[in-house]
């Protein structure tokens, strides 16, 4: 599923040597987070600054890299802007990264520019560093976004003598820290740290600006956090599986996700089926799990072409279908005369899974049954995954206003789903199973997808 997409991946190191193919790579394994942007800065006696347009293994240069001196730095890959920015002001020169959304930022713009402060592009990133430089000095600067910024971000800043790394009060986006003797590092998801031979050490706490030296980390600042709300969709959907984020290994998560679809099938009598298999990539731990649940053997019936997009990236809606089709093919001896469970992370528009039962029908599956892992999504996101308007979300085509609350309106949801997308049936987690199977209380996680709930304002949503 790829209707739903992060914006941002962040990276930032400071080391006893050169640091750049650590950042270039550590950006290069946060991509799934982000594929329209990337870049790096460094700082050898000034910043040194490359961004792209396009993904991390193709875009940069050696000669680029090789430009990129100095033994500390940030990198960023995103999906909406080019980042880091290098400014110049009374707190001298910095490079600054976020990761998230700033919700009031039209707000933030007027009353800025009304102060004559200049824009480029009026991005998020440009309000961001606005706001820290208005402050006396760095630390001051990132405190001060927890009263100026509504929304969610992480963020890594580039100094002449040091990295700062914060997550916001709530703690949406995940980040965390690492080491390996004097390699310090910070990173959006820990599989960057792994894969890079450095331990992960733990996550920010929400509220937390931590400084990077080379001898570690301190804590410069923690400002006190009204409640935590890391973002749920990370464990189902977004963050990739070999990452653990405040303290859940994303691969258990999807696991228990789909043992929990499985063990609801149980208990409403056993899906007779011969096989379960899952929408790569998103839905193969989900998969997994529902075999785990089930005992139903464990098959993949889609071949991922992982060369499919090495060239471009999609913008269009138009595009992400052509190139849907391009990823995946369809196994037909895995398929044929099979009755099947389709499990995957969630339905947005609806398009892409009724796309991929269609094809496994035409091929001659005899049944598909469709497990979500997700509840259904009723709300858009305003923290930092990619935009999807009401009209966008198919769950409201049934339910114009209103929740997905008890189990009696999750059922007839779900028959309707089934028409919708030509599935024999189609299953998702409640709110509570998949609270759950997440494994984290209710209170410390952001639901707004599901329930319309903003953590920040605590207050719904309408439709
Ligand atoms: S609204 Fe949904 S996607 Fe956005 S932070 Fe909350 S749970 Fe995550």
């Amino acid at each position: 599923m790829k209707e739903i997409e992060e914006n941002c991946g962040l990276f930032g190191m400071i080391s006893g040597n050169p640091c750049i193919m650590d950042i270039y790579q550590g950006i290069d394994f946060l991509q799934h987070r982000g594929q329209q942007y990337c870049g790096i800065a460094t700082f050898d006696e000034a910043i040194r600054q490359v961004t792209h347009y396009g993904k991390v293994g193709i875009t940069f240069q050696q000669q680029e890299l090789s430009y990129l001196t100095g033994n500390r730095g940030i990198g960023h890959v995103s999906l909406w802007e080019r980042q880091p920015v290098t400014l110049h002001s009374k707190l001298g020169e910095m490079a600054v990264a976020f990761s998230g959304n700033v919700v009031n930022s039209e707000k933030l713009l007027k009353s800025m520019k009304a102060k004559g402060k200049a824009f480029q592009r009026n991005e998020h990133i440009e309000i961001i560093s606005h706001a820290i430089m208005e402050e006396s000095d760095v630390v001051s600067g990132i405190a001060s976004l927890a009263r100026k910024i509504e929304g969610a971000y992480c963020i890594v800043v580039l100094t002449r003598d040091a990295v700062y790394a914060a997550r916001d009060i709530y703690g949406f986006r995940p980040l965390i820290l690492g080491r390996n003797g004097d390699r310090v590092a910070v990173s959006s998801e820990s599989r960057a740290l792994q894969n890079l031979d450095i331990d992960v050490v733990r996550d920010v706490r929400p509220g937390e600006i931590v400084r990077l030296s080379e001898a570690g980390f301190e804590t410069a600042l923690q400002l006190p956090s009204p409640r935590t709300a890391h973002c749920a969709f990370e464990w189902a959907y977004t963050a990739s599986i070999d990452s653990i984020i405040d303290g859940i290994y994303v691969q258990e998560a999807r696991s228990r996700l789909g043992e929990s679809l499985a063990a609801r099938d149980r208990e409403e009598g056993n899906l007779a089926a011969d096989i379960v298999a899952p929408v790569p990539m998103s839905g193969i731990g989900h998969a997994l799990g529902y075999h785990k649940g089930s005992g139903i053997p464990y098959q993949e019936v889609f071949l991922y072409n992982r060369y499919a997009d090495r060239s471009y990236t999609q913008s269009t809606q138009a595009a992400r279908e052509v190139m849907a089709k391009r990823k995946l093919s369809v196994l037909r001896y895995a398929v044929q005369g099979k009755r099947i469970v389709l499990c995957d992370d969630s339905i947005v528009r609806g398009t892409q899974i009724q796309n991929k039962v269609r094809d496994i029908k035409k091929v001659g599956a005899r049944e598909v049954h469709v497990r979500i892992a997700c509840p259904p999504l009723m709300y858009p996101c305003d923290f930092g995954i990619s935009t999807r308007s009401y009209d966008e979300l198919c769950a409201r085509e049934f339910l114009r206003k209103g929740d997905i609350l008890s189990l009696q309106e999750l059922r007839k949801l779900e028959s309707w789903m089934a028409v919708r997308i030509g599935a024999d049936s189609v299953k998702y987690n409640s709110i509570d199973s998949f609270v759950k199977a997440l494994g984290l209380p209710r209170g410390a996680l952001c639901l707004k997808c599901w329930d319309g709930a903003s953590p920040i304002r605590n207050r719904k949503k309408g439709a």
